[in-house]
């Protein structure tokens, strides 16, 4: 039992980051997780970033693990856009660098002790941590719809439960979605030689970095787009300041969140899709297992017989599913629509628990969602706690 200051879970983009900056400052902390796991493990490979490449480091306080330092120092190629395995290699370089003791081990309970909070590990470990900083990610968020509902796993699956595509080779494969996720996933099929088709509710797809002209109009473009990659002409120098976006009305907050994050496609995969079948306006409004194959029946009347549907229908922040917060603590946290509410130091109701990544969105703006966020998060966390915020007890 090793007591700590400040409790990480998370290895991903987020908790490495955070866990760099909190040791920069000179804050003891423990970090748990398995490295890079998202990205391993719940991607497909073959997969892209869209974000590009200044948007795509992960933070560290004296900006010396970037992507171009990765380069120079392994002598690694990384191509543009970065591949998915790329970019966790960085990842995992990154962790190597900066966080080398991350221990590879599950949290399973977080619950308030006479010191803060009692973390329980999947090893049977218990330990007293004053804080205790959540960055578990969008893993267990994914939205499946309720059409497909009970069906069985054989016939149904979410895009986060694949890495390799390529099982679906000869097979009848239904996309449903019209974000990047389910064009790409789509493209990879037709690559694997799958006949696909996605199903788009939208009546056109959104294109996302085919405004070449914008980008290139020197100061002009430098006030339309941040660095972050986030967000429209305009609005992506908005949402590149959370603490701004936190102090907002909230429905031009979410107008500028929506706007930002919306279903929407690289321009770069364009050429990729030519092969693959877009059905754009149509909603499958029902789904019957037949024993091997699936009938799905769409919103104009006609119907599909699939081998397989994959859901490529995103992911939704929902704080009831993080098993790891036992009841007694979930009925304590403010949430709004799933999402916690968080103040200064992206902290929540609970004095001492603070959330990053997605999960933090609600009340920072989208850029949270993203690799980009990472430099803010981890800032804003070091700020608050140096400085003691929320350092009374939890009753
Ligand atoms: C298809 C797809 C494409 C994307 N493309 C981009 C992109 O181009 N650019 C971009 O910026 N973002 C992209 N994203 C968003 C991306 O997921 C986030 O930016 C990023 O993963 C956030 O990192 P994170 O650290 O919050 O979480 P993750 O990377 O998901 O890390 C979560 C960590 O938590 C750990 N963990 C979870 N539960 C526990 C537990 N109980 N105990 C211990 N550890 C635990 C895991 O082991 C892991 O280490 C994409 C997402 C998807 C789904």
């Amino acid at each position: 039992m090793r007591d700590t200051n400040v409790t990480v879970i998370g290895a991903g983009p987020y908790g490495l980051s955070a866990a760099a900056f909190l040791r920069a400052a000179g804050i003891e902390t423990r970090v748990f997780g398995e490295a890079m796991a998202f990205w391993k493990n719940q991607m497909p490979a073959g997969m892209f970033l869209r974000s590009n490449w200044k948007a795509s480091h992960i933070a560290d306080p004296e900006k010396k693990v970037t992507l171009d330092a990765y380069r120079v120092s392994t002598g690694n190629q990384v191509s543009v856009p970065i591949p998915l395995e790329q970019f966790a290699q960085y990842g995992l370089w990154y962790q190597s660098q900066m966080v080398p003791d991350v221990e590879r081990c599950s949290v399973t309970n977080i619950d308030i002790g006479d010191r803060g909070f009692n973390v329980t590990l999947g090893c049977g470990e218990v330990f007293a941590s004053r804080r205790v900083v959540l960055a578990t990610g969008i893993g267990s968020f994914a939205w499946r719809p309720e059409e497909f509902a009970g069906l069985p796993p054989a016939l149904a699956s979410h895009c986060s439960e694949h890495s390799d595509l390529g099982r679906f080779k000869g097979q009848r494969v239904v996309v449903i979605g019209g974000g990047q996720s389910a064009l790409e996933s789509a493209a990879l099929l037709h690559e694997s030689a799958a006949e696909v088709e996605v199903i788009v509710r939208e009546t056109a797809l959104n294109w996302v970095g085919v405004h070449y002209r914008l980008h290139h109009l020197g100061p002009i473009s430098w006030l339309l787009y941040s660095d972050r990659d986030v967000g429209p002409a305009g609005l992506s120098r908005l949402v590149s300041v959370p603490r701004l976006f936190r102090v907002l009305p909230r429905e031009v907050q979410n107008r500028a969140a929506y706007r930002s994050i919306r279903p929407a496609v690289a321009g770069w995969l364009r050429p990729r899709l030519p092969g693959v079948r877009i059905t754009l306006g149509r909603k499958v409004v029902s789904a019957t297992s037949l024993a091997s194959t699936l009938r799905l029946g769409l919103s104009d009347g006609t119907d599909r017989l699939v081998d397989h549907v994959l859901l490529a229908t995103g992911y939704r922040v929902d704080t009831s599913k993080c098993e790891f917060l036992p009841q007694r603590l979930r009925s304590r946290l403010q949430t709004m629509n799933g999402y916690p509410v968080l103040k200064r130091g992206l902290e929540s109701s609970i004095a001492g628990l603070h959330f990053l990544g997605k999960p933090a969105a609600w009340s920072f703006g989208p850029l949270l969602g993203f690799v980009s966020g990472t430099e803010f998060a981890a800032k804003e966390l070091v700020r608050s706690i140096s400085r003691g915020d929320g350092a009374r007890r939890n009753g």
